[in-house]
């Protein structure tokens, strides 16, 4: 989804594991050895996601929670385009990108992540720790109430869309495999194939996102 709408991708070609070592730039450790590095990387991020717009797959979904009342969203990205484009119930498996917190776990308040936070790197928490961004860092657990509620929703749904995922990173990976063990059906959108397009019960579209989520909204929509 993100990368159609000009958000780099941390694996593949254009990734930024080929310009940084991920434990640098993306871990506890690396945060409290070098936070002006990490958070001159991170001021970057947040400012190409500024002035990123959510492409027309975005809307077509918000608009399909708007036709269908419940549409939970789960995700692995961390850059709010859903939440830009208009979708209201967003799980974030990887944490958010748009707040920050105490990297001592002091208990402070939760910071937004805005240019004017970032306008001193690295940003402080009230009792002078430095913060960290609220995103799921290397070696640390995916948060467990989102991972808890994904983990129902898929194994209560009726159908699910799975949309431009290579089904490489675990546990997220394992979504669809539990929505088609509890009898659900799939309607997966990519690029390229992917391990379950093969699978019985999955109807695989190969296109980007973009394109193919409004047609099928539009074709929701007719009478
Ligand atoms: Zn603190």
């Amino acid at each position: 989804m993100s990368r159609e709408s000009g958000v780099r991708t941390f694996r593949g070609e254009e990734g930024y594991w080929k310009e940084h070592r991920a434990e640098d730039l993306a871990s506890i450790e690396g945060i409290r050895r070098d936070p002006f590095l990490v958070w001159e990387w991170y001021r970057k991020r947040l400012r190409a996601c500024d002035d990123l717009v959510p492409h027309e797959g975005y809307r077509a979904l918000a608009r399909l929670q708007e036709l269908r009342g419940k549409l939970p969203a789960i995700t692995q990205n961390v850059d709010g385009l859903h939440q830009k484009a208009g979708l209201t119930d967003v799980i974030e498996l990887h944490g958010s990108l748009r707040t920050a917190s105490c990297i001592d776990d002091c208990g402070g308040p939760t910071f937004a992540m805005t240019q004017q936070l970032l306008s001193r790197i690295p940003p402080k928490c009230r009792c002078g720790s430095i913060l960290r961004p609220d995103v799921v860092l290397f070696g640390e657990q995916l948060p467990l109430n989102a991972l808890k509620r994904a983990f129902r929703l898929a194994e209560s749904c009726d159908l699910m869309l799975v949309i431009g995922t290579s089904m490489a990173v675990f546990p997220a990976s394992e979504l669809p495999i539990a929505a088609l063990r509890n009898g659900a059906r799939i309607i997966e959108i990519n690029v390229e194939p992917t391990p379950i397009s093969p699978l019985s019960n999955v109807i695989s579209i190969q296109g980007e996102a973009g394109k193919v989520l409004p047609k099928i909204v539009e074709a929701l929509e007719k009478p």
